[in-house]
């Protein structure tokens, strides 16, 4: 009968093919017991989205049975906690480029505005939110960088930070499992400003993409900052995206949306899969009239001239606008938000654009 410290030998073979150390040396191995012939172990992954998982487990498994008395292995697999992730590899050791290996992003949607102001970040997060409450593996990629304000709604903890890793920058996670990257993490305060200009923010945006271990997603929602600013262009340019979906108010000019959207769009070849209107009325609480507090909706136009459709029409929510501001979005009710969703994903094309810088 083999003892422990025999069989944690043996797991001292089996190396992690990425990192090329051992898995024990990676403290990935937990929880090992042996019993009547049975060895069980708890593997833990630096992403359960881990390409190399089966090769690990294979290679465990035939240097168990290799031992006196092992005829048994059973392996639990999970992912390492944030706290494992940083006693192993701890912080600032990313390689550039290395995370595109480790990922598997099925779809990813573009949420942009005309202008600022009119809640595209908060319609960002409660798409986010409301895939993932439909059983979808999400992250938000927030690529508004000199106005990044996700964090702020999906994550309550304002010490969270992403890690480094030899894989790349693992993103943070909100309270539900919604991973996010944003500029806004990796300040010191979150409240300095960030005056970068054009390449810098091309490049962090790149990285947040490339550089960021998202692992195996159904949707990565990207926030694109206001207007068609070189940071749209960057996104468009440089990440797959599947459809982008256009958020407006009432009072937005819709003819000036309409020109530099499409225009973008068509010229990138990306579908404006379509339209959400924002803060479009106010429901009395009494009698429940719907009262249009920024003038009629002019969303149908917008979309029609667009050649896409109203995905649906949001009111103004006091209650939405506390959660959103503190980090707590993913207790809204989001009653109405589920159709827009539906809708959405019967539109939204299941190839995405190849971007020019990708070619
Ligand atoms: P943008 O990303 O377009 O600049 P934000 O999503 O940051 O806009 O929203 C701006 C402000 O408006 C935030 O304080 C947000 O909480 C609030 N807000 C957005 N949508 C609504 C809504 N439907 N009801 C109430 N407040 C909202």
């Amino acid at each position: 009968m083999p003892d422990l410290r025999t069989i944690r030998d043996a797991l001292d073979e089996v190396m992690d093919p990425e990192l090329h150390r051992s898995i024990v040396d990676l403290d990935m191995v937990h929880d090992l017991e042996y019993e009547d012939g049975t060895v069980r172990f708890t593997l833990a992954l630096t992403t359960i989205a881990c390409p190399m998982r089966q090769q690990m487990q294979d290679d465990a498994r035939e240097r168990l049975v290799a031992l006196d008395g092992v005829d048994e292995v059973e392996i639990e697999c999970r992912e390492m906690t944030d706290a494992e992730k940083q006693a192993v590899f701890g912080q600032g050791q990313q390689r550039v480029g290395s995370a595109t290996a480790y990922n598997d992003i099925k779809h990813v949607i573009a949420v942009m505005s005309g202008k600022g102001g009119v809640g595209k970040s908060t319609v960002a997060a409660m798409l986010a939110v409301e895939l993932h409450r439909k059983g979808h593996s999400v992250g938000v990629l927030d690529a508004d960088i000199t106005g990044p304000s996700i964090p702020k709604m999906l994550i309550q903890d304002e010490q969270a930070r992403p890690m480094g890793s030899p894989m790349g920058i693992l993103p943070v996670e909100s309270k539900s499992g919604i991973k996010v990257m944003s500029i806004n993490l990796l300040l010191a305060d979150p409240n300095q400003a960030v005056i970068w200009r054009g390449p810098l923010i091309s490049g962090a945006i790149q990285q947040f993409y490339g550089d960021v271990v998202w692992g195996e997603l159904d949707y990565l929602i990207v926030d694109l900052p206001p207007g068609t600013s070189d940071a749209s262009l960057t996104v468009m340019q440089s990440i797959p995206l599947n459809g982008i979906v256009l958020v407006t108010t009432p009072q937005t000019l819709a003819a000036m949306v309409v020109r530099k959207a499409s225009s973008m769009a068509e010229q990138l070849e990306i579908p404006i899969v379509g339209v959400i209107e924002n803060m479009s009325y106010v429901e009395c609480p009494d009698c429940g009239k719907q009262i249009e507090l920024f003038g009629p909706s002019n969303a149908a136009e917008l979309a029609s001239a667009m050649g896409a459709p109203v995905l649906g029409r949001l009111p103004i929510r006091p209650d939405l606008a506390v959660l959103a501001d503190s980090g707590r979005i993913e207790e809204a009710d989001m009653e109405g938000f589920d159709t827009i969703v539906e809708r959405l994903l019967a539109v939204l094309p299941e190839s995405a654009s190849t971007p020019p810088l990708a070619r």
